[in-house]
């Protein structure tokens, strides 16, 4: 018997037909270790955590060791890439290796991430680096922490296999979960090849597991487009509230389900800075931050027209103009969302016209000055109307704007009649103490790299609970020191 009896070898993507994947099994690392395991997933898996330390356990989620029966499959896939149109990507470093039930009877998707070559790996080895695997292991859990919709990370294993990037450095293999990894670009791969039944059968599958409430309306795929647009406004909504920018935001990065998926070169507002690129390698700022809602929009502008065929059969007119009157919602529906959810990091109790020149100027004053997480928390601690105290004020650089700002801040106030110890609860549910800073991560990586995973442990745990005051760890919450502005984060993982 498996050593993870729960997991299931055939999933429900395995019984789709084999156009769309290969069946590959993982290559074996040597002597491969566990680094980190989050108590978390396993417990929303229903794994014992004491499984960890079973070797057997670290062999079979680092691809080292397959079971008899075991199926693994890398999905076909393709994308726009930086705005460019890529025929075929695919899985070329992870593999869907199983599926597990969880207690409430939801499957979930089990993928090795860096698990060797697949026949998509292109030019690439198929591995992962330990670097790159603690990345999107803490971020992960720290975007699923914030309450934004994300694919999940159980474990990360490692082994002193060398790979090749800028550096040698070490292999690791990341294991994680979704209810579904489809992205946007497994529609566009089979729209290019004019492979439509492909396309139906897509469609079908996705709405029969995740959008089942989309069988009954007129026309099926509409509604999933549909919904498919109104959850991406919300994930990008939700991603610029927390100053998250996702780095590498092509076609084959977005999800079918809206999470978040595939962190790369991410990264969290430390200043506030509307035009933050954390990808070193994106030379043009095409996914700076305050270029999200705009891409989001391209992306799914790449999804509506890989559907067309299922828009319209008989006419592609039609199908166009019904795409183009779908996607005329994103727009609407993300602002919705975002200055929805700006009014209540603000501590009001809704958004009402006007509310949007206090946002703007707010942001103004912030820029290239103020810290993203720390000025929303404070704000929330401090009653402004009894502020005697300039520590809000010191935070600005142009301190009379604030002080301009916050007579008007004021005034919104005192409109909603809120007491301020209610606000002040509500404040500091929805604005953040402690985000996965980048330097954090650097100096997890950094130790990690050195054979110790404590740090890695610590801001896995610190992270689970981003909205509380943890006293004893009060410095994680700092804005970054000199030395952290200099970290590159490029594509290379
Ligand atoms: P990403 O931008 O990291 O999501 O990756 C884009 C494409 O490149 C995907 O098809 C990945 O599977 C593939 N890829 C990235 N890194 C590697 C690698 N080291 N080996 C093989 N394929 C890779
Ligand atoms: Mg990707």
């Amino acid at each position: 018997m498996s050593v993870l009896p729960q997991l299931k070898v055939q999933t429900r993507v395995s019984r789709l037909p084999d156009s769309f994947y290969r069946r590959v099994d993982p290559q074996p690392l040597n002597n491969p270790y566990l680094v980190a395991f989050s108590p978390t997933v396993a417990d929303l898996l229903d794994i014992d955590p004491l499984l960890f330390q079973d070797q057997q356990l670290v062999n079979l989620l680092s691809g080292s060791e397959i079971s008899a029966d075991s199926d693994p499959i890398a999905m076909l896939y393709a994308g726009h890439q930086f705005g460019h149109f890529v025929p075929q990507l695919g899985d070329g470093r992870a593999l869907m290796i199983g599926e597990i039930t969880d207690s409430g009877g939801s499957d979930w998707e089990i993928q090795l991430k860096g698990s060797g070559l697949t026949p998509f790996s292109r030019m690439g080895d198929g591995r992962a680096v330990l670097r790159s695997t603690i990345r999107e292991y803490l971020c992960s859990e720290a975007i699923a922490a914030l309450g934004i919709p994300t694919t999940r990370a159980l474990c990360i294993t490692g082994s002193n296999d060398a790979v090749y990037r800028e550096r040698p450095e070490t292999a690791a293999v990341l294991t994680r979960l979704a209810p579904s990894h489809l992205r946007f670009g497994n529609f566009e791969v089979f729209f290019y090849r004019q492979q439509y039944a492909e396309l139906k059968i897509l469609a079908d599958f996705i709405i029969e597991h995740f959008y089942p409430d989309c069988s009954t309306a007129e026309n099926p795929y509409s509604e999933m487009l549909r919904q498919v647009i109104e959850r991406t406004a919300r994930l990008v909504a939700q991603w610029q509230l927390v100053g998250f920018t996702h780095g590498v935001l092509n076609s084959d990065n977005m999800s079918m389900l809206g999470l978040t998926i595939d962190y790369g070169p991410y990264g969290f507002l430390d200043t506030y800075q509307s035009a933050f690129v954390c990808n070193h390698s994106d030379e043009l700022g095409r996914y700076a931050y305050d270029q999200q809602p705009r891409i989001g929009l391209f992306n799914l502008s790449c999804l509506a027209q890989a559907m067309l065929p299922l828009l319209d059969e008989d006419s592609g007119e039609q199908a166009a103009e019904h795409a183009k009157q779908l996607l005329a919602d994103y727009q609407p529906a993300y602002l919705a969302h975002y200055y929805r959810g700006m009014a209540a990091k603000l501590g009001l109790q809704s958004f009402r016209e006007g509310d949007e020149v206090l946002i703007s100027s707010l942001f103004e004053l912030m820029e290239q000055a103020v810290d993203f997480t720390n000025f929303f928390r404070r704000l929330s601690n401090t009653d402004l109307a009894e502020d005697n105290d300039s520590r809000m004020r010191d935070m600005f650089i142009d301190r009379e704007g604030f002080t301009a700002w916050q007579q008007d801040y004021l005034a919104r106030l005192e409109a909603d009649a809120t007491d301020q110890e209610t606000r002040r609860r509500q404040m500091l549910a929805v604005n953040p103490r402690f985000v996965l800073r980048n330097y954090l991560a650097q100096q997890a990586i950094e130790r990690a790299e050195e054979g110790d995973f404590s740090e890695v442990e610590i801001l896995h745990d610190l992270l689970q609970h981003p909205f509380d005051e943890q006293p004893e760890r009060e410095e994680y919450a700092a804005e970054p020191p000199d030395w952290a502005r200099h970290i590159d984060l490029s594509c290379s993982s």
